[in-house]
């Protein structure tokens, strides 16, 4: 009985996993594009959250959209994206979906690689004092208004925008 008394206090392992499904996804799957661009020293790390990182902010990414309900498409300069940093070069990122203008589905980001690499190694290397502060620090696309409504970044209140 041993055993299932060990499983009952195992630490939950989970809970930095309680990103809302469809809503945020995490940007892990986009880290072999940061190692390319900055060499091998920055890891990712999936329990990385706000609470337990010693850097947060949030970049606007250039990004497309094609809604998987009604096909309608978009794109956006100010995809909401959260990126953390703690201690030994560890970090992780956050993507934000947005909303369908057609039928309101929540819709995940495809992410321009370019512009992503660009801004999170940027901040990175910022944070970690790899360069210096260059003004201007990133390019501010316009591409219209930002439809706060529909971003679910603006909608728990953490989009920068
Ligand atoms: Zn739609
Ligand atoms: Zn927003």
């Amino acid at each position: 009985m041993t055993r299932y008394r060990n499983m009952d206090h195992r630490p939950a392992t989970t809970s930095w996993a309680r990103s809302t499904p469809g809503m945020e996804y995490d940007g892990f799957y986009l880290h072999t594009a940061v190692v390319q661009e900055s060499g091998p020293h920055y890891k990712y790390y999936k329990q990385l959250s706000r609470a337990s990182s010693n850097r947060n902010a949030t970049r606007q990414i250039v990004a497309h959209f094609r809604c998987h309900n009604c096909s309608h498409t978009w794109h956006t300069g100010q995809l909401c994206v959260q990126l953390f940093l703690a201690s030994n070069d560890r970090y992780r990122t956050i993507l934000h979906a947005q909303q369908c203008q057609g039928c309101e589905a929540y819709v995940e980001p495809q992410v321009d690689e370019e512009n992503y690499v660009k801004k999170i190694v940027g901040a990175l290397d910022l944070w970690t004092n790899r360069r210096e502060r260059q003004e201007p620090m990133f390019d501010r696309k316009t591409t219209g208004p930002h439809d706060e409504e529909r971003c679910h970044g603006c909608q728990i209140g953490i989009c920068s925008r």
